[in-house]
């Protein structure tokens, strides 16, 4: 008897329905080899939010009785591979309830394997993942991060190429024609995804990791608190209201010290602070309040509590002032303002290498403008897609305005209904 256990951990709505494939996927390719699967999600009614990470899990097993046993818990608390379809999640995952940041492989077992879509390399990648007490394979897959919405799903054969990768991962469980059939014969399936989940299998990247490297920083937690510190009824302490800048001057909102946002980041604003009007739209825009004001009126995005959505670079009327960047691109969560006010001259340097390397700019949800998807997709999937610098500001921003019917959708194209 044997059974293999699998975690996809993915960034909540953009990719759900990714992650779902994924697991679908691993179930009927389990079922075409003659085993047994199931697959579920972390919470049986699925709460998430855009971008905070989440997870959905898949068991194969030799026997239903086996799976039964395995689903005798309420989830899985180590699993023979990790699947992580965003590299930015390498930084750690901090999602519903998980009591602070959890390591990408914190649940990967001694010798199992983390598969990762990334353009990075591994040593770079390895910067970001905590370090382990065990040794684990890390397995990549070349693409960007595949990113959609709640109602679409790019078809970029991100799901076919994950599950190729995984009949070269877990052949005892999974082999590659298995796979293949079920891609067929999948609803979402196509003769061409099978061959690319074939080509995924043919060219996936593996490199043993040693208990030596990785990111040694300790992840951040903290105390639950017990059972009678609790206070009486529902209620829960408000965020008190806000206090001035270290030093005097500005304001700095108060904020929830336990839930750290970052980790629901794949892009962050880098802010030119003197191309900036203070119109304080950022600021009013900012769905988590995470502007400070500072003592000379201008608005630093505070890294603990910026989720990277983007708004802020959406509203800034001032040409190239705030420019969303890839999370990947950063070591720390420190201050922009601070860093200007400090030496205008270094953070100048430092803000242009970041907003001027397309390899940086280049990722998006995929609204900077009407299209996107369908011209990113234009390109060979086999990499993943082209990289689109159309619509980056300082880049093409033209192109963020409309270069489609302006009754379609942003996101995807297509015409919306009437008042949507
Ligand atoms: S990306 Fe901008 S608007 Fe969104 S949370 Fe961060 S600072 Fe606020
Ligand atoms: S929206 Fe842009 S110009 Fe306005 S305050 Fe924010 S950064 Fe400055």
């Amino acid at each position: 008897m044997a059974h293999f256990t699998c975690e996809v951990v993915y960034r909540g709505i953009f990719q759900k329905n990714l992650a779902a494939r994924i697991c679908r996927g691993i179930v009927l390719s389990a079922r075409k080899a003659g085993r047994w699967g199931i697959a579920f999600g972390r919470y049986g009614d699925s709460p998430q939010r855009n971008g905070i990470p989440a997870k959905d899990f898949a068991i194969v097993a030799d026997t239903q009785e086996e799976l039964e046993q395995n689903m005798a818990r309420y989830e899985p608390k180590e699993v023979d591979v990790t699947i992580c379809v965003d590299d930015t999640l390498s930084k750690g995952v901090e999602s519903w309830a998980w009591y602070g940041l959890q390591p990408i492989n914190r649940l990967t077992l001694p010798n199992g394997t983390l598969l990762m879509t990334s353009l990075q390399s591994p040593e770079a990648l390895l910067q970001d993942i905590h370090q382990k007490d065990a040794p684990y394979n890390l397995a990549l897959i070349r693409a960007k991060a595949s990113f959609s919405g709640l109602w679409v799903f790019k078809e970029d054969h991100t799901e076919a190429r994950i599950l190729g990768a995984l009949a070269k991962i877990e052949p005892q469980f999974l082999s590659l024609d298995a796979v293949c059939q079920a891609i067929t014969e999948a609803e979402w399936g196509t003769e061409l995804k099978a061959a690319s989940a074939r080509k995924a299998y043919e060219r996936l990247e593996t490199r043993p990791v040693q208990v030596v490297e990785g990111n040694p920083e300790t992840p951040f937690s903290f105390e639950k608190p017990k059972w009678w510190e609790m206070r009486e009824g529902v209620t829960i302490p408000a965020i008190p209201v806000g206090k001035p800048m270290e030093g005097g001057g500005g304001y700095v909102p108060e904020r929830n010290p336990y839930f750290k946002k970052f980790t629901t980041r794949t892009m962050r604003p880098v802010i030119d602070f003197d191309k900036c009007v203070k119109c304080t739209l950022c600021w009013l825009q900012c769905p988590d309040s995470c502007f400070d004001v500072t003592p000379d009126g201008l608005y630093d995005a505070n890294m603990e509590s910026c989720c990277g959505c983007g708004v802020c670079e959406a509203v800034c009327p001032a040409k190239d002032c705030v420019t969303m960047v890839n999370e990947a691109a950063f070591e720390d969560n420190a201050s922009q303002w601070e860093m200007w006010r400090q030496d205008k001259d270094v953070y100048k340097t430092w803000m242009t290498g970041k907003i001027t390397d397309t390899s940086h700019v280049v990722r998006s949800h995929g609204f900077r403008f009407r299209g996107q998807y369908e011209k990113e997709l234009v390109a060979d999937r086999d990499t993943g897609g082209i990289e689109i610098t159309d619509g980056i500001p300082g880049e093409n921003a033209r192109l963020k305005a409309v270069t489609a019917d302006p009754a379609s959708s942003i996101v995807t194209g297509v015409p919306e209904a009437p008042g949507a």
